[in-house]
C-alpha cells in the first residue's frame, strides 16, 4: 500500500537522488529472481536510511533483518572510517546473492554478515552501536528492541521499518503481527529511554534516539 497519491510518490521520487548503479542492479535482480521483493527498502527508504547514517555519522552499525543487502548497503554508506555494519538474517539461501552484491558495492571488509537467529546472535554482539535498523520478523521487534537498547550509545538511534504496516496498526481487529508492531510503537513511545519521532516514509520509519 502506498500513502501518498502516485503522482506525489513520483514528484519525492523525482526530487531525491537517484540510486547507484550497483543498488539498482540489486533492486532489479531482487524484483526478478527472490522472493517477496516487496520487502526490499528500495530507491526512496535506501536513500533517506543513507542520508540518516551520513547525519549520525556512525562507528558502528546493526541491522537486524539484512534480506539482499539493499538497506545494508544504503546503511554503510554513512559510516566513519575504519567503522563497521553488524548484518543479521536468518536465510541463508540469500548468502551468495548478498556476499556478491556487498563485494560490488565494495564494502566487504566493513560488513560482519552473520546468518542466523536474530535473537540467538544479538546476545553475541559487544557494540556499541550508535544505529540499529530493526527489520526482521515483526512478532519479536519488542524482543529486538530489549536485546538492543543497552548495547547503544548515549545519542545514538533505533530505526524501526514498517511501523504503519500499510495502515493496518489502526485496525480494531488486528493479525498477529499487526499486534506485534502496535504494541511495539507503544512500548518505544513509552520509553522514558528515548525521543522519538515517526516518519511516515513508505511503509513508516520509527526513529528513536537513546537520550539515557
Ligand atoms: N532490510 C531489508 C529487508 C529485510 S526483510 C531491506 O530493507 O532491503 C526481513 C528479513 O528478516 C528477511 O530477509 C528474513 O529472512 C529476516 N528474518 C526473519 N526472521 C528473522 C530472525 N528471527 N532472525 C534474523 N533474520 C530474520
Ligand atoms: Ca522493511
Amino acid at each position: 500500500m502506498e500513502f501518498l497519491p502516485e503522482a506525489l510518490e513520483q514528484y519525492v521520487e523525482q526530487h531525491t537522488t537517484g540510486e547507484t548503479d550497483v543498488l539498482q542492479q540489486l533492486n532489479r535482480e531482487t524484483n526478478a529472481k527472490v522472493m517477496m521483493p516487496r520487502m526490499i527498502s528500495g530507491h526512496l527508504q535506501g536513500r533517506f536510511l543513507a542520508m540518516m547514517s551520513k547525519m549520525i555519522k556512525p562507528k558502528a552499525i546493526l541491522e537486524i533483518g539484512t534480506y539482499t543487502g539493499y538497506s545494508g548497503i544504503c546503511l554503510a554508506e554513512g559510516l566513519q572510517e575504519g567503522g563497521t555494519i553488524h548484518t543479521i538474517d536468518i536465510n541463508e539461501e540469500l548468502e551468495d546473492l548478498v556476499r556478491s552484491y556487498f563485494d560490488k558495492a565494495g564494502i566487504s571488509h566493513k560488513v560482519q554478515y552473520h546468518i542466523g537467529n536474530a535473537l540467538e546472535i544479538i546476545p553475541t554482539l559487544e557494540g556499541p552501536f550508535d544505529l540499529v535498523f530493526i527489520d526482521a520478523d515483526k512478532v519479536h521487534y519488542a524482543n529486538y528492541f530489549d536485546q538492543v537498547i543497552d548495547k547503544v550509545t548515549i545519542g545514538g538511534y533505533i530505526l524501526t521499518d514498517n511501523v504503519l504496516w500499510s495502515g493496518k496498526v489502526l485496525d480494531t481487529k488486528q493479525d498477529k503481527d499487526t499486534a506485534a508492531i502496535v504494541a511495539f510503537n507503544k512500548k518505544v513511545m513509552d520509553n522514558p529511554r528515548v525521543e522519538t519521532v515517526m516518519v511516515p516514509i513508505r511503509d513508516g520509519i520509527l526513529i528513536a534516539r537513546k537520550t539515557v
